[in-house]
């Protein structure tokens, strides 16, 4: 039997087969009358035969005349093997092993595999791909290998060019094809150097029958989050390295938006997890990946030069060349180095001995996220680093070191979607006064201007900086010998033998792989070992769902470790920067020195609870009565939202004497047993609508947007809501309060519609009730045109609830009412809270508000608020999934709908959205009853360069995929 040989037949133009040709083949051989459509290959021809109504009935298949029968059978059988094996759907032969031989001018074999459906949702082109189908891709490909290593037939013996046993002699074969000889040049030099490393492990890899082109077009996806579960194309069927099944599938990965090498390690562990890499494999990966990417650039260039109107090779060529960029931005042993820690299988090298300097105390200048010297941004400001270390050096100490491994705050950066080099691969030394630096081993030096090597057996040490050396360098040294005289700042690296050049910072995705180049230079000063970069953010969530109520959520399936922040920037512990749309507590921003000085005085000088008589609690009460119209001048103050609404319903029913409580249909107002029974948001309470109590009454939600009433129409929700307290009074229920937020906060920052809280307070009060304004989210300026939200409805309220951004974070809440019905409290008994109204959180409260004016925050509500909404008003008419944005000042939501007409919400795509944001470097968060809405309420200090920053990456995330 002959099967072919890529080496004796390189040509391989798709069969010239038209689609009228196609639909006589479907008839004649099949029996099938199809409509028919050509789908794209790189050497077969390949048509989709649809009934008369648009029902898929099949692939038709013409292979390349190059394939013997032997070698479709074989395809065949392996599909229907898997089929058999596994829970992969897959293209097989619809007519069992029918191929035939059509006339179509040489060797033409012809059959029809079955459709999948989910075809038009794959992985092609060159969209993002989520962690989860990136991890389903691994799996998909272990699961094929394991399926496969039972099967075997005569027809995989044959020699193809996507064999990567072949993969060196492929890219010398058909690197003359490309012709820019730079790329030419680069493709091979990879190759070669991927090859070294392969063939010295050919011999423990093992081999058996694989797929041999599980990518992004060879897949079909399915169910709600799109995941690759289906395998078509078994064209490249071979007998391989086992291997190669993985390596093909994270090359084509690396044609994605924003997959770089660390993306695809969720398909290693996908694939580790079910058919386990050995030790020879783990090495190998990342060369053939290489490899492979290498051999896509030149077989495609080839392709498109041979096959001119194939236009699905030409338009892979660029994708192909990103691929193999990528698949290069890191060194090989570091890639390794950097699977081998995600796959648990690392080695850990001894700890480098000796001393570079003669005793004396080193002082640690630790720059972490969670160090004190970072407080007030200081790691923003150029040249800190020197400034920190010459401030610790004034404290006495011989020299000042930093920290080995650590992800150094004052290398970060905010906004940036690329998570910026962090991680210390060396320790930078000042010395107090000129120190001499000896060699810690024997080794040959090489001096090179301000920078020395000592080269040894075990180790190479380099130091660079502010350094006189002992001598010219180019010889052979002892132990203890002189080196050089430190007389400033020095930068330190050891490397492990056989390490190329290690820059001094790297990206905490590829910490462990460049970590394994290096030791801890530390020891050599006479420091203890460092703990090194540790990713503990899995195992801390671990700890918490241990000690720590699980229903009380956290965001994200894999939070990054956030223990720092900074306006309105958070940071994680590796030193990434995150924006935060979402933490409208903290109206003034993170860390804010103002704040932290103030209460660490207060505390220092008194906090007590506000049955003593001291200013703080008189000032404060006065100040926030002075921020609300008459006759609102009597305050009290508690810790939360929760218990100022709680309070709040508390006062109305013992001003009124009566129980019935009116509130808004789907909105929050806090987790107490009574501020839960008026709350009916089912994004906080899936059972919120069916466990009211009965003295709970609720009017429709005023939703503009997508309530019953829309646009012009929702001028209706009054007199509705109008309607049920007339109602419930005629029955004999007259409410004792209507309690809602004056500016939709739960629907993703709407308005009210107008006139809605005149119409509706009239009424309740009419009915003997009062007016509950529910101000915890919404009000402190938020909206940026009015402090309290309400002023935007033209209405004053009875009772007013606030806390959020009163405290910018420390539990702060307060009810503001009407002496009289404060003083209707007294039939309740007295009121006391331990700690509202205390010293301390009394300065707090003073602060914010002292802080929101100074920094003029309302204003910037306004101006950066405007500007957001206009930014993403341009895009909405770029991207139809933005139904709409909500709010005022920096109270926004933007609502993604699958269909302008239906709004059908975009939930999935929202969740999704969320965790790409997160991956560029924003925090943002789904919001409303639907989850649907990107909330956004940043800090109100974010600046206008945030804010762009913000659209910017939406913007990508929105063309590019989710
Ligand atoms: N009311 C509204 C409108 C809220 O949004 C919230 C909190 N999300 C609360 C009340 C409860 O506030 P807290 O979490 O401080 O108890």
């Amino acid at each position: 039997m002959t099967t072919f040989d890529f080496f004796e037949a390189a040509e391989l133009p798709v069969p010239a087969v038209s689609a009228e040709q196609a639909a006589q083949i479907a008839a004649n051989h099949f029996g099938l009358s199809a409509s028919v459509s050509p789908l794209g290959s790189q050497q077969d021809a390949n048509f989709l035969l649809s009934t008369s109504t648009g029902e898929p009935i099949g692939v038709l298949k013409i292979a390349n005349p190059a394939f013997s029968r032997a070698e479709l059978e074989a395809q065949d059988a392996a599909a229907a093997f898997i089929d058999a094996a596994e829970e992969i759907r897959t293209a097989t032969n619809i007519n069992g092993s029918s191929i035939v031989e059509i006339d179509a001018g040489g060797n033409h074999f012809a059959r029809i595999i079955r459709f999948l459906p989910g075809a038009g949702s794959n992985l092609a082109g060159d969209g993002y791909v989520r962690p989860a189908q990136v991890a389903a891709l691994g799996d998909l490909a272990g699961r094929t290998c394991r399926a496969l290593a039972a099967f075997d037939h005569p027809g995989v013996d044959r020699v193809l060019q996507w064999d990567l046993r072949h993969g060196l002699r492929t890219v010398e074969r058909l690197a003359s094809h490309v012709t820019d000889p730079h790329r030419r040049e680069t493709v091979q030099s990879a190759a070669t150097a991927a090859w070294r490393v392969i063939d010295g492990l050919a011999a423990d890899l093992p081999v058996q029958v694989i797929h041999g082109d599980i990518t992004g077009d060879n897949v079909v996806c399915s169910g709600p989050h799109a995941l690759p579960d289906g395998l078509i194309d078994f064209g490249d069927l071979i007998r391989s390295w086992t291997v190669a099944e993985l390596a093909v599938a994270v090359a084509t990965l690396l044609r994605h938006d924003g997959c770089e090498p660390s993306s695809t390690l969720a398909a290693v562990q996908a694939f580790h997890a079910v058919r386990p890499l050995g030790p020879a494999e783990v090495e190998a990966l990342w060369p053939l990946v290489v490899l492979r990417a290498a051999v896509l650039v030149v077989s495609g260039i080839h392709q498109s030069s041979i096959d001119a109107d194939n236009d699905y090779a030409s338009s892979a060529l660029d994708h192909e060349w990103r691929s193999f960029q990528r698949a290069n931005a890191i060194p090989l042993d570091v890639m390794t180095a950097q699977i081998r820690h995600s796959l648990g299988v690392s080695h850990p090298a001894a700890p480098v001995d000796g001393r570079l300097i003669d005793g004396g105390d080193v002082v640690v200048l630790d720059l972490s996220a969670e160090s004190d010297l970072m407080d007030g941004g200081v790691w923003l400001e150029r040249d800190c680093e020197d400034r920190l270390a010459a401030d610790a050096l004034a404290g006495g100490a011989m020299a000042v070191a930093t920290v080995f491994g650590q992800g150094r705050l004052t290398r970060s950066a905010t906004l940036s979607a690329l998570s910026p080099a962090t991680v210390a691969t060396g320790i930078d030394l000042w010395p107090a006064e000129p120190l001499t630096l000896t060699a810690p081993w024997p080794g040959v030096l090489t001096v090179d201007g301000d920078s020395l090597a000592l080269t040894g057996t075990h180790a190479t040490l380099v130091v660079r900086g502010a350094l006189r050396p002992a001598g010219e360098g180019g010889h052979s040294v002892d132990a203890g010998d002189p080196l050089a005289t430190a007389e400033g700042r020095v930068w330190i690296q050891v490397r492990r033998p056989g390490a190329g050049d290690v820059p001094p910072f790297v990206r905490p995705e590829y910490a462990a792989g460049w970590l394994a180049q290096v030791s801890d230079p530390g020891p050599l000063l006479g420091l203890p070992a460092a703990p090194g970069l540790a990713d503990d953010s899995f195992a801390l969530r671990q700890r918490r769902s241990q000690a720590y109520a699980e229903v009380q959520e956290h965001y994200y399936d894999h939070p990054p470790r956030i223990e720092r922040g900074w306006r309105e920037h958070l940071v994680g512990t590796d030193g990434r920067s995150y924006l935060d749309m979402v933490n409208n507590v903290a109206v003034l921003g993170h860390g804010h020195p103002a704040l932290a000085d103030a209460v660490a005085r207060q505390w220092r000088r008194l906090n007590t609870n506000s049955r003593f008589n001291y200013g703080a609690v008189v000032a404060f009460s006065e100040r926030l009565a002075a921020t609300l119209p008459d006759p609102l001048d009597t305050v009290f103050l508690v810790n939360s939202g929760s218990e100022a609404d709680d309070l709040a319903l508390r006062l109305a029913m013992a001003a009124t004497g009566r129980h019935d409580i009116v509130a808004v249909a789907e909105a929050y107002h806090g987790w107490t047993y009574a501020t839960d029974a008026i709350s009916t948001s089912i994004a906080d309470n899936p059972n919120a609508l069916s466990t009211r109590p009965s003295w709970v009454h609720t009017v429709p939600s005023p939703n503009a947007y997508r309530g019953q009433h829309r646009g012009i129409d929702a001028s209706k929700y009054a007199p509705e809501a109008v309607a049920i307290i007339e109602s419930l009074a005629a029955q004999g229920y007259p409410p004792a309060a209507f309690i809602c937020e004056p500016f939709y906060g739960n629907a993703g920052g709407m308005a009210l519609p107008d006139g809605y809280l005149k119409a509706v307070y009239e009424a309740v009060r009419a009915a003997g009730g009062v007016a509950i304004a529910d101000e915890v989210q919404v009000g402190y300026g938020r909206t940026g045109r009015w402090f309290w939200a309400f002023e935007q409805q033209g209405v004053v309220p009875d009772i007013v609830c606030v806390a959020k951004a009163m405290g910018n974070g420390q539990p702060l809440g307060a009810v503001i009412t009407t002496k009289a019905i404060a003083d209707a409290y007294r039939t309740q008994g007295y009121f006391f809270s331990s700690a509202g109204g205390s010293p301390v959180s009394s300065v707090v409260g003073l602060t914010v508000l002292d802080t929101i004016e100074n920094e003029r925050l309302q204003e910037n509500a306004v101006t950066v608020g405007d500007h957001i909404v206009a930014r993403i008003n341009e895009l909405a008419t770029r991207h139809p999934l933005i139904g709409t944005v909500h709010g005022s000042g920096l109270y926004m939501g933007v609502e993604l709908v699958r269909d302008r007409v239906t709004l059908e919400p975009a939930v999935v795509e929202t969740a999704a959205i969320c965790e790409r944001m997160r991956e560029l470097g924003v925090i943002v968060q789904p919001t409303g009853d639907r989850q649907n809405v990107l909330k956004m309420k940043p800090p109100m200090c974010i600046t206008r360069e945030s804010a762009d920053f913000f659209v910017d990456q939406l913007d990508r995330v929105l063309t590019t995929g989710w």
